[in-house]
């Protein structure tokens, strides 16, 4: 799971949070403010890699509206897909997670989801074996998403000429899914356009994309769409310490 740590500033991949693959119960809302007690993530070299003690977490409070979260998410907005990735090629161990703009949003593929794969379902056994965030008992894995998408888009640099095609692991994918889980295919597909392609890339809105890649060494050149942080406009005027 991506998140922000406050001191100082700086994005963060807490685990093992397997977020996308539980229920609705079992998961804090997203922008939450929590307390919880990290380590460092032994054999995952990535920067921005921390274990947590699961049974440390603290909900302190949900970050109501983008006002609330601005000041903690805006400074971090920099970089882009082709700056992520080239560091990545350069060292492995490169920055992990970024919050990147869009030059040009081109358009959004969505296919039809296989399942989970064997590699997601051994690591939310091993997620289920450690035991759960909140409860005493095992926590169920969700059912796999009807569909994946992709993102196609240029970066904000002139030299990013042939779009992007990139993977999202939003977990906002997925609950847009199951809010329209009694939809029609074409309905839910349309919904999904909508969402992640009008509106998210559309006028009156200042969006900029959560992307992280996988542990997976050979693979870290690979970024997911994380996360869409869809403000209206650029909205942090006040300084965070006013915040705390
Ligand atoms: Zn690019």
């Amino acid at each position: 799971m991506a998140g922000i740590a406050t001191d100082p500033l700086r994005l963060v991949r807490l685990y093992p949070v397997p977020f996308r693959f539980l229920t609705e119960t079992q998961r804090f809302p997203k922008y939450s403010i929590l307390r919880v007690r990290v380590r460092s993530a032994g054999s995952d070299a990535r920067p921005e890699s921390l274990k947590i003690d699961a049974s440390s977490v603290q909900v302190i409070r949900p970050l109501k509206d983008w006002r609330e979260r601005a000041p903690y998410v805006e400074p971090l907005v920099g970089g882009s897909m082709c700056s992520l990735v080239a560091a990545a090629a350069e060292n492995p161990n490169a920055q992990s997670l970024g919050l990147v703009t869009v030059g040009e949003f081109h358009s959004i593929d969505v296919k039809p989801h296989p399942g989970w794969t064997p590699a997601e379902l051994q690591r939310f056994a091993r997620f289920a074996e450690q035991g759960d965030l909140f409860r005493a008992d095992v926590p169920q894995m969700r059912q796999a998403p009807r569909f994946k998408a992709w993102l196609r888009f240029t970066c904000p640099e002139d030299s990013c000429t042939q779009p992007h095609r990139v993977g999202m692991l939003d977990w906002e994918l997925t609950a847009l899914q199951g809010h329209l889980r009694d939809r029609p295919d074409h309905e839910v597909v349309e919904a999904i356009r909508f969402k992640f392609g009008t509106q998210m890339f559309g006028p009156g809105r200042a969006t900029a994309l959560y992307l992280g890649n996988q542990e997976n060494v050979t693979r870290r050149r690979q970024f997911m769409v994380l996360g869409t942080y869809y403000p209206p406009e650029r909205l942090a005027a006040a300084p965070l310490f006013q915040m705390l």
